[in-house]
C-alpha cells in the first residue's frame, strides 16, 4: 500500500479550502528519510501562487462558515481534532520518526502533545473575554477580544507537531483562519494534521497547508499583504527576514527563534535529581531543540563530580535509526551534520576537552546523518561553542565560582529562551529567577519543549511574543475598546 493510500491523502498535494490539490507550478520536492539518507517519496513544492490561493481561501472562510461559528463551536471542533490525534498517535509518531529522524518514543510524545494543545485550546476557546472599564459618568466602556483575521504560520522541521499545535491551535481557538507553511525537510505530520482537521469537521478554508521552500512559499507568506498576523518559528536569520517582510505591510509578528539555554548547578544542588535533566535537555531530538540546554554551568566545588556523572551517561548513549527507538536519532540532513561536525572540529582544533562521547550503533545505515553525542568540559564562556547555537547533541560544561559569575555567564550570550537553576537555597532560587534574562526559568527541573500550559518565548535574539498556555490566546487576538455614551 502506498503512503498516500495509508494516510487517506496524497502527500504530494497541498490543502486549500478543504481540497487536496496539486501545487500551481506542478513541482515537487524529494522526501528524505534522515535515518537512511534515502529518498522515500515526494512532497509538493508550493509557491507564491499557492500562497495567494491559500490566503484567499482563509479570507473566504472568515467571511463564511468559519467566521460564523461561536467560540463554543470552534472549541468543540478543536477538541474533536485532539481526540482524532489521540486515536492516530501511532501513525503520527511513525510519520514523524521517519520524516524528522526522531526516535519513536520521542515522536510519540510529540503526537500526544499535539493532542494536548488541541484539548487545551479547544477548552479555552470560549473562556477568553474582555473587561468592563470604569470611565466618565454616562458611559459604559468595555473591551472585546477579536481574531486578527488571516494568520500565517511558518514552522521548522524539528518539532512540527508540537509547534503546529501551539501556534495553529491557539490561532483557530480565537477564530482566525490559518495558512500553514511547514518546513520542506519535514511536513508529513502537517499534512496529516490537515486531514484530521477535515475529518473533525473544521470548515473549509479555516486551515490551509502549503508545503514548499522557505525562500519561495515562506517568503511569499511573510510578505503577503492579505495576512493580518504571522507566527514564525525558526532561525534568527530567517526570523529577521520575516519580520522585515511583515513590517512592510505593518503586520504583527511573533518570533520563536533559537537559544543557548543554560542550566546552573550550585554546590547545594540535588545532583542525583538534576542528572537526567542535565543530559536529556541536551540530547533530546539529537540536540535539535530550540530550548535545548547546551550550556551546563557548574559550581567549582561540585564541578568534577557533575562532569564525571554526566560523562558516565554520555558513554551509555546509543545512537541509531529512529525506528530502533534508541536514545538519539540522526540529524535532519547532511547539511545539519556538516554544521555540527564543524563545531566538533573547532573544539578539536582549539584543544577543548572531550569528557565523553555516545556511540553510533554499528548497524546504523551509512547514509544516515549520525553524529556522536559529545560532552565538552572546561569551556570558556566566550568560546564559540559556548556562544553559538550548535543544534546538535553537543553540550559544553563551564565552571563558575560566585553566584554573580554564574548570572553573568548565563546572561552572556545573544539569546534568552530558557534557563534551569539547581539549588536548594530558596533565596537564591528567587534571586536567579529574576536575574536571568530568559522567557522561562525552571527551578530544580528543566522543560525542553515541555508544558503546553506554560507561556513560552524568548527575549533578545530568541525572539518576541509568547506562545503556549493561555497567554497565546491574547497574542492571537486583538483587543477592541468600545465606549458607549448613554447619558
Ligand atoms: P529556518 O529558519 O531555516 O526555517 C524555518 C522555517 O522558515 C521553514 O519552514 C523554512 O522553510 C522557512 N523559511 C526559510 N527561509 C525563509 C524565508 N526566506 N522566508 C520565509 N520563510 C523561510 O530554521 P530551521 O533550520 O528549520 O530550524 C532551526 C531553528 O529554529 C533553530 O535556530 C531553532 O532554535 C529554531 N527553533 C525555535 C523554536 C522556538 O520555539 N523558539 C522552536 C523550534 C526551532
Amino acid at each position: 500500500m502506498s503512503l498516500g493510500e495509508r494516510l487517506g491523502f496524497d502527500p504530494a498535494r497541498i490543502f486549500i479550502s478543504g481540497e487536496w490539490i496539486s501545487p500551481a507550478g506542478g513541482r515537487t520536492l524529494a522526501l528524505e528519510n534522515p535515518s537512511t539518507g534515502e529518498t522515500v517519496g515526494e512532497i509538493a513544492r508550493g509557491d507564491k501562487a499557492d500562497i495567494d490561493n491559500a490566503v484567499a481561501a482563509a479570507r473566504a472562510a472568515l467571511n463564511g462558515g468559519w467566521g460564523a461559528l461561536t467560540a463554543l463551536e470552534r472549541g468543540r471542533i478543536l477538541t474533536r481534532m485532539g481526540r482524532l490525534v489521540l486515536d492516530n498517535v501511532d501513525l503520527l509518531a511513525e510519520l514523524e520518526a521517519a520524516d524528522v529522524g526522531k526516535p519513536l518514543a520521542q515522536a510519540r510524545n510529540d503526537a500526544v502533545a499535539l493532542a494536548r494543545y488541541l484539548e487545551f485550546y479547544g477548552g479555552a476557546a470560549d473562556k477568553v473575554h474582555g473587561q468592563t472599564i470604569p470611565y466618565l459618568d454616562g458611559y459604559t466602556v468595555y473591551s472585546l477580544r477579536e481574531p486578527h483575521g488571516v494568520t500565517g504560520h511558518i514552522v521548522p522541521w524539528n518539532y512540527p507537531m508540537q509547534i503546529i499545535g501551539r501556534s495553529v491551535g491557539a490561532a483557530l481557538a480565537m477564530g482566525n483562519a490559518a495558512v500553514l507553511k511547514p518546513a520542506e525537510e519535514a511536513c508529513l505530520t502537517a499534512l496529516a494534521f490537515a486531514h484530521i482537521a477535515d475529518q473533525a469537521g473544521l470548515p473549509e478554508g479555516a486551515l490551509n497547508v502549503v508545503p514548499g521552500l522557505g525562500e519561495e512559499a515562506g517568503a511569499a507568506l511573510s510578505a503577503h499583504p492579505g495576512i493580518n498576523h504571522i507566527s514564525f518559528t525558526g532561525s534568527v536569520g530567517v526570523g529577521s527576514l520575516v519580520q522585515a517582510a511583515a513590517a512592510a505591510n505593518v503586520v504583527p509578528v511573533t518570533l520563536e527563534l533559537g537559544g543557548k539555554s543554560p542550566q546552573l548547578v550550585f554546590d547545594d544542588a540535588d545532583i542525583e535529581r538534576a542528572l537526567p535533566f542535565l543530559v536529556n535537555a541536551g540530547i533530546q531530538n539529537a540536540g535539535q531543540t530550540c530550548s535545548a540546554s547546551s550550556r551546563i554551568l557548574v559550581h567549582r566545588d561540585v564541578y568534577d563530580e557533575v562532569v564525571e556523572r554526566m560523562a558516565e551517561r554520555y558513554r551509555s548513549l546509543r545512537v541509531g535509526p529512529a525506528a530502533d527507538d534508541l536514545d538519539v536519532g540522526p540529524l535532519i540532513s547532511a547539511r545539519q551534520k556538516e554544521i555540527v561536525s564543524g563545531f566538533l572540529d573547532l573544539a578539536a582544533q582549539d584543544g577543548l576537552t572531550v569528557a565523553a562521547r555516545g556511540n553510533v550503533s554499528a548497524d546504523a545505515p551509512a547514509g544516515g546523518h549520525y553524529v556522536e553525542p559529545t560532552l565538552i568540559a572546561g569551556v570558556s564562556p566566550d568560546h564559540r561553542l559556548a556562544q553559538d547555537e550548535i543544534f546538535g547533541p553537543v553540550q559544553v560544561v563551564i565552571p563558575f565560582d560566585a553566584e554573580s559569575d554564574a548570572i553573568a555567564i548565563a546572561n552572556g550570550t545573544d539569546y534568552g529562551l530558557v534557563a534551569g537553576v539547581w539549588t536548594r537555597d530558596g533565596g537564591r532560587q528567587m534571586r536567579l529567577a529574576k536575574a536571568i534574562h530568559t522567557g522561562q526559568v525552571f527551578i530544580n527541573n528543566y522543560g525542553a519543549g515541555g508544558g503546553v500550559e506554560l507561556p513560552f518565548g524568548g527575549v533578545s535574539k530568541s525572539g518576541h511574543g509568547r506562545e503556549k498556555g493561555f497567554e497565546a490566546l491574547y497574542g492571537f487576538s486583538v483587543l477592541k475598546t468600545v465606549a458607549a455614551h448613554h447619558g
